[in-house]
């Protein structure tokens, strides 16, 4: 399993070892990314990744100004949105995104919003709880600071392969190292490869002492969603999906068409993230 990669190089761990192990200049399927299950062959002293297993899961951002679609982390089984409810204020649509990356890539979803501790609007934060809820998303309310918080979300995520990926400075690297008792350098990991040194922003698969594990993405600085279908999008929302057999035409857009089942099933801050996407899509 690569738990991080560097460059030319993966950090893979085999049978509970980590080595180091160059990747085949062209490997099918790259780029390689954490969580990815590889092949390793050896010669001398030297590993090599020579493929990639199909991945179970796979979560992409958008990179460029194309928002071509670039592996963030493979096989994992969760994405764990961390939102803070001030500094930066909660921004929906923002989490809306993020969760169709979530959906489209194959991932559960669940939301933890943190910075409860400092002061807030009590009632937008319930709105917006009982919304993400509504639709079927966990959401976990607390301190990152405070271990109860920690524990609750632990659960939540229990033996599985969480990305806790969101914007900076929601409180991902705290939330990380309580979970994993891993610090982390807050915005990027810096280490001795070789001679020189060199900063790795890759994301990285840490093991939790209590089983399971976090890809930590805290060096990612921004996330675009990448260039996707109306098929996806609309698969992004799944509330919008399951009510969408229901409008008259196919291929309904849920855009103001005629006889859409969606407008009414939807609730409107939803239906109009979605649209906004659509727009987006061109
Ligand atoms: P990241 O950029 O998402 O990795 O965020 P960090 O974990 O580095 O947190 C950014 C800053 O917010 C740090 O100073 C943290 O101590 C602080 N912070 C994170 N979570 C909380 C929280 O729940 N409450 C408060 N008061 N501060 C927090
Ligand atoms: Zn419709």
């Amino acid at each position: 399993v690569v738990v991080r990669v560097s460059g030319p190089t993966a950090t893979v761990c085999e049978e509970g070892r980590l080595i180091e192990a160059r990747l085949a200049p062209k490997l099918p399927g790259r780029p390689v990314v954490a969580g990815d299950r590889v092949t390793l062959r050896a010669a001398g002293n030297e590993r090599t990744v020579v493929a990639i297993d199909p991945r179970r899961t796979l979560l992409e951002r958008g990179d460029g100004w194309e928002r071509r679609a670039r592996p963030l982390a493979a096989n994992a089984d969760l994405r764990v949105f961390p939102a803070g409810v001030a500094a930066p204020p909660l921004r929906p649509r923002l989490l809306d995104r993020y969760l169709v990356a979530a959906e489209v890539g194959g991932l559960e979803a669940a939301i933890a919003i943190t910075k409860t501790d400092l002061p807030h609007d009590g009632s937008e934060l319930e709105e917006v709880v009982d919304l993400y809820r509504s639709v079927g998303y966990p959401a976990l309310c607390g301190s990152a600071h405070d271990a109860e918080f920690v524990e609750r979300l632990r659960e939540q995520i229990g033996g599985r392969v969480a990305v806790l990926a969101g914007h900076s400075g929601v409180g991902k690297s705290t939330l990380t190292a309580a979970l994993t008792g891993v610090e982390r350098a807050t915005g990027a990991v810096s280490e001795r490869i070789g001679t020189g040194r060199h900063t790795t922003t890759d994301p990285r698969l840490i093991p939790m002492p209590s089983g399971g594990a976090i890809v930590d993405t805290a060096g990612v600085r921004t996330f675009h969603l990448p260039r996707m279908d109306r098929e996806q999008l609309e698969r992004g929302f799944p509330e919008i999906a399951a009510a969408a057999p229901d409008c008259r035409f196919r291929g309904c857009a849920h855009d103001g068409d005629a006889g859409c089942a969606v407008v009414d099933a939807v609730s409107p801050p939803r239906l109009e993230s979605y649209r906004r996407l659509l727009h987006d899509l061109r």
